[in-house]
């Protein structure tokens, strides 16, 4: 028997984290590595939270909260509710188990462990199947600039419900960041590369900044695909869509196609958006046009199974 192909996932948080659980249930899951996007973590009451991280772990072990996509199902909010009593402000949701998990990896943190060591010992406690590592083990924060000035990236997110004008995007401390322990080598020996449809900029943005893993992929072996987040110019979720245009990018699967020229060798768009195919190809990249809206686990695997499809046919000889 072939050995499995060796699979690396760049991921975000939602839209990764529902794309990873169809690809689990079409290849095998030992061989897939997860690189996930840290710069959305942030000190909540003195814990590390990782919300990308958690929102694929908790996702790959059946247990993430299927109505919001983040946190656990199930989950009860007694912490955050009860600290109202002394003034805090409830506006980052922190479910009660969850915060079992912030607590355990801000002890180990505190005890010296690496992020990287840390996000393995919460993916085994989970008996997730596929190896998860943090894009750095060092502190990088997505900070967004804004009408209403810069404010760290889950204050313009969670906060201020991603209302504020974005004018840019910055990654604070990303030039002293390096990545993790097992990055460059799951690259260097992966037969494909795949971009989950996260958001380009907030996602996928921080992990391809690391200093390193951008000119790691580009010079990378594999096949080399990415999945759109925005179908028929829209986000399925979150502020992608109005991102790309404050940004000053097209506002669709061709923007995002713009935005990775030159690092992938596919990308998989929307059937909605089939007729975007030929300005996807002048970039020099091939265009596969699917279903990509993942409403169920059935249509999660088929996008999987598609990306894997378009990535093959891909393969420079
Ligand atoms: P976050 O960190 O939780 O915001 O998650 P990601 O960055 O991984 O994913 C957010 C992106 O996922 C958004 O831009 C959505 O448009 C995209 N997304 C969510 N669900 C789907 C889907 O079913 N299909 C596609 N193509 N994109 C999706
Ligand atoms: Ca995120």
């Amino acid at each position: 028997m072939a050995p499995p192909e060796r699979i690396v996932v760049l991921a975000g948080g939602v839209g990764a984290s529902r794309f990873l659980q169809g690809l689990v249930r079409v290849t095998d899951p030992s061989a897939v590595t997860v690189v996930s996007n840290t710069g959305d973590d942030l000190d909540f009451l003195g814990l590390r939270v990782s919300p990308d991280i958690d929102i694929v772990i908790y996702a790959l072990a059946g247990a993430v909260n299927p109505e919001t996509g983040w946190g656990l199902a199930g989950d009860t909010f007694h912490v955050v509710e009860a600290l109202q009593r002394y003034g805090y402000e409830r506006w980052f949701n922190l479910g009660d188990r969850d915060l079992a998990t912030a607590l355990h990896r801000t002890r180990l943190l505190r005890e010296g462990h690496p992020l990287h060591a840390v996000v393995a010992d919460i993916a085994r406690a989970w008996g997730v199947p596929c190896r998860i590592l943090p894009m750095c083990d060092e502190r990088v924060e997505t900070r967004v600039a804004t009408s209403e000035g810069e404010l760290p990236f889950q204050e313009y997110m969670v906060r201020r419900a991603a209302e504020p004008r974005v004018l840019a995007i910055r990654f604070a401390g990303i030039e002293a960041a390096r990545p993790a322990p097992g990055v460059l080598e799951a690259i260097a020996a992966a037969d494909a590369i795949l971009l989950a449809p996260s958001n380009p900029f907030v996602s996928i943005g921080p992990i391809l900044a690391v200093p390193g893993i951008r000119d790691a992929i580009a010079g990378a072996a594999a096949v080399r695909a990415a999945v759109s987040p925005i179908i028929a110019g829209q986000a399925v979720k979150g502020p992608a869509a109005a991102m790309l245009a404050a940004l000053g990018h097209e506002v669709s699967a061709l923007g995002v196609a713009r935005l990775y020229r030159g690092l992938v060798d596919v990308m998989v768009i929307d059937e909605a958006d089939a007729h975007l195919s030929p300005a996807i190809e002048a970039l020099g990249m091939r265009c596969a046009a699917v279903p990509t809206l993942m409403t169920d686990d059935a249509a999660k695997a088929a996008l999987a199974r598609a990306t894997l499809e378009a990535a093959r046919q891909a393969r420079r000889p």
